[in-house]
Parts: C-alpha cells; sequence; structure tokens
C-alpha cells in the first residue's frame, strides 16, 4: 500500500508536537486507559474528563471497583449516557478479579473475553496500555482512512468497515503502535474534523487521496438513513408524605437506574389518560390529583422524546409490577440515585417547585 510509511512517520511526530494533553494520557496505568477508552465511546473528550477523574477519586484501582456496588458505579456514570458501558465495565472488574487474579489481560483476545470490550477498545487498550500491535477503528479513523484511501463503500455499512479495518490492520506499527493508534485518532478529532477538514495544517495531505483528488467533501461516503423516530412521553412525580415514588428500571439500556413511573402516550389517548393507565399499571396506584411540572426534549441515539412530567397525588398501596424495585424517596435521596438524564431534570424541577395549574 503507497505511503505506508509515510503516514505512519508524519503521524508519530505530529502527535508527538501537537497532540492535546489529556489526564489518561499522562498514565500507563492499564486500568485508567482502559476506564478513558470506555468513557470516550460515543462521548466528547470535554465531556469525559471531569467523570474520568471523578471515577477514578471513586474508584482508584480495579479491586475497588470490582467491590463496588451497581447503585454507586451507575451515580458516577449519571450524565454520561449509554449505561450498558457502566454495567459491563462493573461487571468486567469483578470477572478479571475472578479469573485473571485482578490483571488486566494483555492481548487484544484476552480482552474480548471481558463484557464490554469489542473490537476497538481491545485493539485501544492492547496497543496504548500493553504495546502490542494491534489496530483500531473508531469514527475519527473512520472517517480519517474514507479520506486518505478514498474509502467508496460506506463506512456505516458491512463491506465498509471491513475495508477499514483491514486498512487500519495494515498501517499499525510493529513500534509503538499505541502512540500511533493515537495519532490517527487525535488527527481526526482535531484536524480531519467532520464538516471542514483543516486539511492545511494536516502532517499527510502529501498522500491523502481525498486531498490529491479535490474531493474532501465527498468521503466518507455514508449509508443513507431513515427519519430518526420520535415518542411523546409522560412521566408522574407521585408524592406521599414529603417523598416521592422511583421504580428501578429492570431492562434496556437503562437498567438499573431510578425514573419517576411513566411511559408512552398512545395513538388517541390524552396525557393525564396515559399517565392514569400507566401509573396504575407500573405501581397499582390511582391518580387523584395532578398539576403539570415541566416539559423536557431529550435525543437517545435511535430516538428521541419529549416528557411531560406531573406532579400526582395518589391513592392506594404501591406494589412493584413493573420495576426491579419501588422506593419512596426523599429529596435527598434523590440526589443520591443514578437517574437517566430526562428524569433527573424533572427531579431538579420537583426539588425547585415550578408548578402551574393545568
Ligand atoms: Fe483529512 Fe484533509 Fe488530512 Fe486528507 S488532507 S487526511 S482530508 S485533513
Amino acid at each position: 500500500m503507497d505511503g505506508v510509511p509515510v503516514i505512519r512517520r508524519k503521524l508519530k511526530a505530529w502527535h508527538r508536537r501537537h497532540a492535546r494533553v489529556l489526564p489518561w494520557r499522562e498514565t500507563a496505568d492499564p486500568y485508567r486507559i482502559w476506564i478513558s477508552e470506555i468513557m470516550l465511546q460515543q462521548t466528547r473528550v470535554e465531556a469525559v474528563i471531569p467523570y474520568y477523574n471523578r471515577f477514578l477519586a471513586a474508584f482508584p484501582d480495579l479491586p475497588t471497583l470490582a467491590c463496588a456496588s451497581e447503585d454507586d458505579v451507575l451515580r458516577h456514570w449519571e450524565g454520561l449516557g449509554y449505561y450498558s458501558r457502566a454495567r459491563n465495565l462493573h461487571e468486567a472488574a469483578k470477572v478479571v478479579v475472578r479469573e485473571f487474579g485482578g490483571c488486566l489481560p494483555d492481548t487484544v483476545e484476552g480482552l474480548r473475553r471481558l463484557p464490554g470490550i469489542g473490537a476497538y477498545t481491545a485493539g485501544a487498550v492492547a496497543s496504548i496500555a500493553f504495546g502490542r500491535r494491534a489496530a483500531l477503528v473508531d469514527g475519527n479513523v473512520s472517517r480519517v482512512l474514507a479520506r486518505l484511501f478514498t474509502v467508496t463503500e460506506a463506512v456505516d455499512g458491512t463491506a465498509g468497515r471491513k475495508r477499514l479495518w483491514a486498512l487500519a490492520e495494515v498501517l499499525v506499527p510493529e513500534r509503538e503502535p499505541g502512540l500511533f493508534n493515537q495519532a490517527l485518532m487525535e488527527l481526526g478529532a482535531c484536524v480531519c474534523v467532520p464538516k471542514v477538514p483543516r486539511c492545511g495544517g494536516c502532517p499527510v495531505r502529501g498522500v491523502c487521496g481525498a486531498y490529491r483528488a479535490g474531493a474532501v467533501a465527498l468521503y466518507p461516503v455514508r449509508a443513507r438513513r431513515g427519519a430518526v423516530p420520535h415518542k411523546e412521553v409522560v412521566c408522574g412525580v407521585l408524592e406521599r408524605g414529603g417523598r416521592v415514588l422511583l421504580g428501578k428500571r429492570a431492562e434496556g439500556m437503562l437498567r438499573g437506574l431510578w425514573e419517576f413511573p411513566g411511559g408512552e402516550v398512545r395513538e388517541g389517548e390524552t396525557q393525564v389518560g396515559a399517565l392514569a393507565r400507566i401509573v396504575e399499571g407500573e405501581t397499582g396506584l390511582r391518580l387523584r390529583e395532578r398539576e403539570a411540572l415541566c416539559v423536557v426534549d431529550h435525543a437517545y441515539s435511535h430516538f428521541t422524546l419529549t416528557l411531560h412530567a406531573y406532579v400526582c397525588e395518589v391513592s392506594g398501596r404501591a406494589r412493584c409490577r413493573h420495576h426491579a424495585a419501588l422506593e419512596w424517596v426523599t429529596e435527598s435521596g434523590l440526589l443520591l440515585r443514578a437517574m437517566p438524564r430526562a428524569d433527573r431534570i424533572v427531579a431538579d424541577h420537583w426539588r425547585n417547585r415550578e408548578i402551574r395549574p393545568i
């Protein structure tokens, strides 16, 4: 493949001079590098830094994380999203203590046996923490490689992904593979950015296929996507004696987080009708009075939602029918539980009591 030695040399030299100073680049500890790689998946560097620092202050080493409760781990993850990452991290720490004597495996194959570690994370940890010649492809690397080698297959399709991994495997050098991989990712994050790449300052523009063809805007090629679905959702802040009722999610991507009882409004249903149906179905409680509290718009990766929250008076005895657990919690108890982002906004509104009559 043309240009491989040039790309390796120039990228490594550029990274040594221009790489951002980031907390996980100041350490050689595989545990800390692993935590950073999991947090950085689908999350911006600036958002990760405070979480990374707080998480490591709470769980400074792998045995401490393995011994922590899931609630505590999720609480330190709250707001970062993609909560399966936190649950898998916790589970993987337990596996490492139980089966690997507390030391992370140092090969791609060994790392991939752990929950939550896919091809990208295994490549990142093996190369950066253990100096293994292991390739990686993430969103930034996909874009850089698609432009450098004018990849015509869609980068989010099977053929495109296969091609990108094959390119990354050829490119990664025997010497300093971790430095090279980080340089590739850093180039994608800071220079070869999605909308207007800064080709004038790019260390590899001399060998970049898209740049030389004057066709940078055509890459990366993406498969066409349908519109993102939208959901109308209601939830109830059910009050009793100064406490509110929270349910612990039993399944799905938010499993283990605490939420207000609620769900989707059906076609032809009013918000209040949906609220009464859902509250009774999930908790056995009857809705008596309610007042509108707030409206929250939130976007997940594969859908968006508008959440209409109501403060409610209810009658009857709460029964756990839908959640892993139900608990009446105080205001301070709300702060101690990990909640999805939209529910946290509702909780903050309730604590500030911004109620308007309907
Ligand atoms: Fe990306 Fe431009 Fe560099 Fe090519 S020259 S790798 S398009 S920044």
